[in-house]
């Protein structure tokens, strides 16, 4: 394909072609080498310096090596590193106190990546059902929509839409339904279908369909469309968490709990691995000594990393930030689309934006604007051959906003018909 070329100087050449060599294949990267960054940059290995429009997926919401928090890792990092849950360690229980109280729940069950504690929160709705609810064994349903994205486990792909994450790695694991997104007339049809529904599993924006937001007032009734069929509500605020989409939780925007919250990425600022599940007693407790858990999971390191994160995202007004800046760069790309009808819709909330881009979804174009985008000095990637996520750090300030603005426009311009 097109974008595997135009690489930028022999130095990255020569460690992109040794990724090429050595490393398993991952997916398409965009041919840029990183070796630095600092807040809403990152700078390549010829020193090169570009805005960071991705933001790892909306993990690095508190800016690339914020200081405070790669500071508590580095503290941590020197005392005690790991123990495993065999013994306790005396960040953890501080850490659990901490992020229970910050968003509203009884317990936190510590996990490493985001599809991990996904891995957790389905496990975790099962043993309610049967337990609790009082499904028979073995008959759990939990309802997914179409388009999700929760990661790449074997169990997580069983429900996938995407064909090539899925084909030739079957038998994959049963129990899903799988609805449309943004579709209540569906998810009611579903819970009133069957006594074994267990959980209703949703992203409350679609990060990586296309950053698809779903109609207003779509969470708040699929809530209590669960709630009427004691069905557990368990959101994947893996990519939306954590202040990206203008509130703390993208629930928030429409006053939600779930009864299972999943967060990962930012909880750490992109600076270690660290995701949870959160939940109340009556769920959580169901797990007993034995049944779950991970080496790493809630390790010192983990757990003093997160509450900096965490602490960052509210001494430094991070939500607020991302509502602010959000709803200027979506009026600043409305103005462009206005100038240049490459940009057909944009879309998002507050620093998880998305523009589309008038081609077909198997279009290149999209990863050639990216390219143009890369040498203009900011870097995004597409989600679809005509669309383009737009994530910068939280940290964002109005005027770096308007630079980035002037890049997007330029780099369009030179696709204009
Ligand atoms: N859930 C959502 C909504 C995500 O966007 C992602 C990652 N893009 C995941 C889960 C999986 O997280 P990880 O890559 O850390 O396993």
């Amino acid at each position: 394909m097109g974008h595997h070329q135009e690489i930028l100087s022999s130095k990255s050449e020569i460690l992109i072609e040794k990724e090429n060599k050595y490393g398993a294949h991952n997916y398409h990267p965009l041919p840029v080498v990183l070796e630095k960054g600092e807040g809403v940059y990152v700078w390549d290995v010829d020193g090169k310096k570009y805005y960071d429009f991705l933001s790892a997926y909306s993990a690095v919401n508190q800016g690339h090596c914020h200081p405070k928090i790669v500071g508590a890792m580095v503290e941590q990092a020197q005392k005690l590193t790991l123990t495993s849950r065999a013994f306790y360690n005396d960040k953890l229980g501080n850490y659990e106190e901490y992020i229970t109280n910050y968003f509203g729940f009884d317990k936190v069950l510590p996990m490493n990546t985001g599809a991990e504690a996904v891995e957790t929160a389905l496990k975790l709705c099962r043993k309610w059902a049967y337990e609790v609810k009082g499904i028979h064994e073995n008959l759990a349903q939990i309802i997914v929509c179409e388009n999700n994205f929760h990661g790449r486990t074997t169990t997580i792909i069983s429900f996938s839409n995407d064909e090539t994450a899925r084909k030739s790695f079957g038998p994959f694991t049963e129990g899903f339904i799988k609805i449309e997104y943004d579709n209540l007339q569906a998810l009611e049809k579903v819970l009133e279908s069957s006594k074994n529904i267990a959980g209703f599993l949703v992203e409350p924006i679609q990060g990586e369909a296309g950053v698809y937001v779903p109609s207003e007032g779509y969470l708040a009734k699929a809530k209590a469309l669960c709630e009427k069929h004691n069905v557990l509500f368990i959101a994947d605020e893996v990519q939306t968490g954590i202040a990206r989409t203008g509130k703390l939780l993208a629930v928030h925007h429409e006053n939600v709990q779930p009864d299972i919250l999943i967060l990962g990425k930012a909880i750490s600022g992109g600076v270690y691995p660290v995701s949870a599940v959160l939940a109340n007693n009556e769920i959580m407790n169901v797990i007993k000594p034995g049944q779950h858990g991970s080496t790493f999971g809630g390790n010192p390191v983990a757990a003093a990393v997160a509450i900096a994160a965490l602490e960052v995202v509210k001494d430094e007004k991070l939500a607020e930030n991302a509502e602010r800046l959000g709803i200027i760069l979506r009026k600043g790309l409305n103005e462009i689309a206005e100038r240049n009808n490459l940009i057909t819709l944009v879309r998002g909330k507050g620093l998880l934006n998305a523009i589309v881009i008038n081609c077909g979804e198997d279009s290149d174009l999209a990863w050639e604007i990216c390219l143009k985008f890369r040498d203009n000095g900011l870097l995004a990637k597409p989600t679809h051959g005509n669309k383009i996520r737009l994530a910068p750090p939280l940290v964002m300030t109005e005027a770096q906003i308007g630079e980035c603005l002037e890049i997007i426009e330029k780099s369009l311009n030179h696709f204009r018909s």
